[in-house]
């Protein structure tokens, strides 16, 4: 069964999630924002192997630690969706902007696209090409563990902004009504920032995609 741990990272609070299967205990880490010293101490707390990094989007909360943590544990990078490349092109001028410690961009081992899949020991998780917020945004989903790891497309009582380079509103929308909401009212998911919640709370309460 697949298990996760959430790692706040970046002074934007952003959920940097461990993943693994705890059957094999080997890991992986979504959306390595920054704080790597973080991350890797609480991966070896709970006795994982890590062999993979996941992205969901190219921003520099989410992937500006990717290339330095790819390189300390030589690990392949998966995703995000080509249409992100630009964001990762441009992840050396987004941490200047930020003021975050010097990003540098990557090149993914293995791009993403909607219906492919990724596999952490015996987990398997379904990959939904959502853009809207970036045109390459992925989200990963459990369907065993009714988890859904969606990055800045949805957020408890919120959506991700759509006012950046590639953004889209209508996008987004449909993102979430037609790649989200199938899997399920009861799946929990986690945002990049924020609280977890239902895709059936959001649907009944969320101000801007509720009753959808
Ligand atoms: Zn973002
Ligand atoms: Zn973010």
């Amino acid at each position: 069964m697949l298990k996760y741990l959430t790692v706040p990272v970046t002074p934007f609070a952003q959920n940097c999630s461990i993943a693994w299967c705890d059957k094999t205990l080997q890991a992986a880490v979504i959306d390595p924002g920054g704080d790597l010293e973080k991350i890797e101490t609480a991966i070896q707390q709970l006795g994982l192997n890590l062999e993979q990094i996941w992205l969901t989007h190219a921003h520099i909360d989410h992937a500006g630690g990717t290339a330095e943590l790819a390189k300390r544990h030589s690990l392949p990078i998966t995703g995000p969706h080509p249409g992100d490349q630009f964001w990762i092109d441009g992840l050396a001028q987004q941490s200047q902007m930020f003021g975050f410690p010097q990003a540098e961009a990557f090149t993914p081992t293995r791009w993403l696209k909607d219906g492919d899949t990724v596999q952490v020991g015996e987990c398997v998780l379904d990959v939904r090409h959502t853009p809207g917020h970036t045109p390459g945004h992925v989200v990963f989903h459990s369907p065993q563990a009714k988890r859904a790891f969606v990055g800045d497309v949805l957020f408890a009582g919120g959506i991700g902004r759509t006012d950046f380079p590639g953004g889209s509103h209508p996008e987004l929308i449909s993102s979430i009504t037609e790649r989200l909401w199938p899997m399920g009212d009861d799946t929990v998911f986690i945002p990049g920032h924020g609280l977890e919640s239902t895709f059936g709370r959001e649907r009944r309460t969320n101000p801007f995609v509720g009753g959808t």
